[in-house]
């Protein structure tokens, strides 16, 4: 093939959706451009091999700020991945979708078709929240981006949720449901126990 009808460059998050979703249709071809290699890497999927991937070169571009007298003339970290998936395959995997206020505001001030009912169906539609409890009102449960919270339990995050209750605020279990107000755990971009990539979701799907 030397020919395409999309050139989508940056394998990324942005990247990776855009190439997918212009692929669905089986009369276009498109062919995405990334710098960095593949997402194969040992510790890619294992969630805490996160301060791994950060500190290594082989999925990070490992930026640094220019220094500066405001930054008392270090240079600052700034990470950024590299390779299919891009920083999908090295962020915190944190999940959280904002709140309704904001996008209702940012359409009031003129960004039309961005108010929260209208972004709403495209939330559901990426996501797989993998949950008991889930409510499918407001949560999607049978797109690309799998969501999960947390597992773990630890004895002082249950007693910091306890004391936030008993402070009077209450306890969330999902603060990207119908209200984000409260405390409870962190949902994230995970599936059986793994990181769960953007080249998981959509790439690999799309790729025949
Ligand atoms: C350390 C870290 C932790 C984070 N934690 C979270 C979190 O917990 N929750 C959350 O929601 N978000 C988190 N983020 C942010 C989130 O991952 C990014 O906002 C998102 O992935 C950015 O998507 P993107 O498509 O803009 O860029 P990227 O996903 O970074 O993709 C850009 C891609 O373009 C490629 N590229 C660059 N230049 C070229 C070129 N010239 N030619 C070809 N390819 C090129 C890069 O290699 C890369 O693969 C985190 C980010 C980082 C870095």
């Amino acid at each position: 093939m030397d020919s395409f009808d999309y050139i989508v460059v940056g394998g990324g998050t942005a990247g990776a959706i855009l190439a997918a979703r212009l692929s669905e249709d089986p009369r276009r071809t498109v062919l995405l451009l990334e710098a960095g290699g593949t997402d194969r890497g040992f510790w890619v999927p294992i969630p805490a091999g996160f301060s791994k991937l950060l500190a290594g070169s082989a999925f990070n571009w490992r930026f640094q700020t220019e220094p500066e007298e405001a930054t008392y003339h270090r240079p600052i970290v700034v990470p950024r991945g590299k390779g299919l998936g891009g920083s999908t395959l090295i962020n915190g995997m944190i999940f959280v979708r904002g709140q309704r206020q904001d996008y209702d505001g940012w359409a009031q001030l003129g960004a039309t078709g961005w108010g929260w009912d209208d972004v709403l169906p495209y939330f559901k539609k990426f996501e797989t929240f993998e949950a008991s409890d889930c409510d499918t009102e407001v949560r999607g449960t049978d797109g690309p981006i799998n969501i999960v919270r947390v597992g773990e339990r630890p004895v002082l995050s249950e007693a910091f949720i306890d004391a936030a209750e008993q402070a009077g605020f209450p306890r969330n279990p999902d603060y990207n449901g119908k209200d984000q107000d409260g405390f409870g755990y962190y949902q994230v971009n995970q599936k059986n126990g793994r990181r769960w990539t953007v080249v998981d979701g959509y790439l690999r799907p799309a790729l025949s």
